[in-house]
């Protein structure tokens, strides 16, 4: 529980193109648990003050509203923003709206805008929030766009980590926020040239696998119920970032390909069109494949 000179790190949470699966991931955090993380101390002496948070936040409407501007307004500089889903540009950002003021609806564009100039670092979680991902895929209508992007193109100098993934792991969010808290906003050598904490997404999935044996001996699975590399039916695994093998998911029962399901590369910049069509063999540039038996 919280002491009487516990630290407040006052949180906004943004969600905005997206199917809100990064929120709950993250609400199946086991190590803090969701409720933990959210009410008692993070780290001794060292709290996170949720504010607002579209799903799980009690309130609606234009109270909750307030508390998210009054946050940008009299926490500048202190506040952790998080943001979820990528942001709508086309049509300056009309198609997608957070709450009103003065009776007209407020982009999602505008609120990151306003809420990013001001926040103490922002947390991208999702490969939407990060890259783009999935609502910026082709055709992509609606222009959607990245935080990254949104801050370069708007000459805002906030720093900003990446935690990607369709969805993320919760321990990839969880862990990084512990470690702004314990350590201060992360170094440059802390991150890879995409924004990831290389803690979480410094090795390739293939690097790890435990299927990498049959990948250096040749023996690729032609169907989805074979044992043997997942290489042939798709498997993205030789160009993905991240330590989904070693941590696995579900509060560790298992991962993509323990399932048997090749990895799609949903940590990368180019989810999902550079990993498309995704149950077909790479065309990207991969560790040489070995001479032999491929039965
Ligand atoms: S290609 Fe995929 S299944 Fe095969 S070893 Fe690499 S990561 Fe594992
Ligand atoms: S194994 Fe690949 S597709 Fe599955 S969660 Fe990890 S990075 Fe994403």
């Amino acid at each position: 529980m919280k002491g009487s000179d516990t630290k407040e790190y006052p949180a906004v949470w943004l969600q905005a193109a997206g199917c809100t699966g990064c929120s709950v991931s993250v609400l199946n955090a086991t190590n803090p648990a969701i409720e933990n993380l959210l009410i008692d101390e993070v780290l001794p002496g060292k709290h996170i003050n949720l504010r607002f948070h579209p799903t799980i936040m009690a309130g609606s409407g234009a109270p909750v509203i307030e508390v998210m501007e009054a946050t940008s307004r009299h926490e500048k500089g202190g506040y952790i923003l998080i943001v979820e889903g990528a942001i709508p540009t086309a049509k300056n950002g009309i198609h997608g709206v957070v709450g009103e003021r003065n009776g007209k609806p407020v982009t999602m564009l505008s609120r990151v805008e306003e809420l990013a100039k001001d926040a103490l670092v922002i947390i991208a979680l999702g490969t939407c929030a990060a890259f783009g991902g999935i609502p910026a895929a082709h055709p992509n209508p609606t222009q959607c766009a990245g935080m990254t992007d949104i801050l370069q193109t708007r000459g805002i100098n906030i720093p900003i980590v990446n935690i990607p993934g369709c969805p993320p792991h919760p321990t990839w969010f969880v862990g990084t926020v512990a470690s702004i808290l314990l350590s201060g906003l992360p170094k440059p050598g802390d991150l890879d040239e995409y924004g990831r904490p290389k803690a979480f997404y410094g090795q390739l999935i293939h690097e790890n696998c435990p299927r990498r044996a049959y990948y250096d001996e040749a023996k690729f699975a032609k169907k989805f119920t074979d044992g043997g590399c997942l290489y042939e039916l798709g498997c993205k695994g030789p160009v993905t970032y991240s330590d989904c093998p070693l941590r696995l998911w579900n509060n560790g029962v298992n991962w993509c390909i323990g399932n048997g399901s090749p990895c799609i590369g949903c940590t990368e910049p180019g989810f999902p069109d550079e990993v498309s069509p995704f149950y077909e063999k790479t065309t990207a540039v991969l560790p040489e494949i070995p001479k032999g038996d491929s039965g």
